[in-house]
């Protein structure tokens, strides 16, 4: 039985992805405004992996005969500091993320439905992964200091982020 409350928060799930997607779109923005080229890319890869995580949420209700109801993105904020700031910012995020994904979890152990258990586990890996990455540019770039001289460094390494694949 896949009952109306699990639904109703998959749809809130699927507009949380494109709210982040948004959020990254605008970090890509703001690091293509910097002419930092190697943090736009990788918050453009992010911001497809984040419509990425919504569709496939789309296609779990499809497959399951739910009703989907797309609600409004809320608007990202319209200004980022320095590239740690951007990225404590990206960490905050994602553990918010992490915490909904969580409780999507709960409820669907409450409501005994195991194939959303079994879905969200693919959820739960990913934002293992999500703390993990935004986690260690907070390191690298505090220990760059603010605009130290390896940010073009890490400019470059960012630039070499695959598009993912699932
Ligand atoms: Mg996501």
């Amino acid at each position: 039985m896949f009952s109306t409350r699990l639904q109703d928060a998959i749809n809130a799930q699927i507009n949380a992805e494109f709210v982040s997607a948004y959020v990254y779109l605008a970090m890509a923005a703001h690091f293509e405004e910097q002419n930092l080229s190697g943090f736009a890319h990788w918050m453009r890869v992010q911001y497809e992996e984040e419509t990425f995580h919504a569709l496939k949420l789309f296609d779990y209700m499809v497959d399951r005969g739910g009703h989907i109801v797309l609600q409004p993105i809320a608007a990202p904020p319209a200004a980022f500091g320095s590239p740690l700031q951007v990225f404590e910012h990206v960490l905050a995020h994602e553990q918010k993320v992490t915490g909904l994904i969580h409780d999507l979890y709960r409820l669907a152990l409450e409501e005994g439905d195991y194939p959303t258990q079994v879905m969200l586990h693919w959820f739960i890996d990913e934002q293992v992964e999500e703390e993990k990455n935004a986690t260690e540019m907070v390191a690298k770039l505090r220990l760059n200091g603010d605009f130290g001289p390896g940010l073009l460094l890490l400019d470059r390494e960012l630039a070499a982020r695959p598009k993912e694949e699932d």
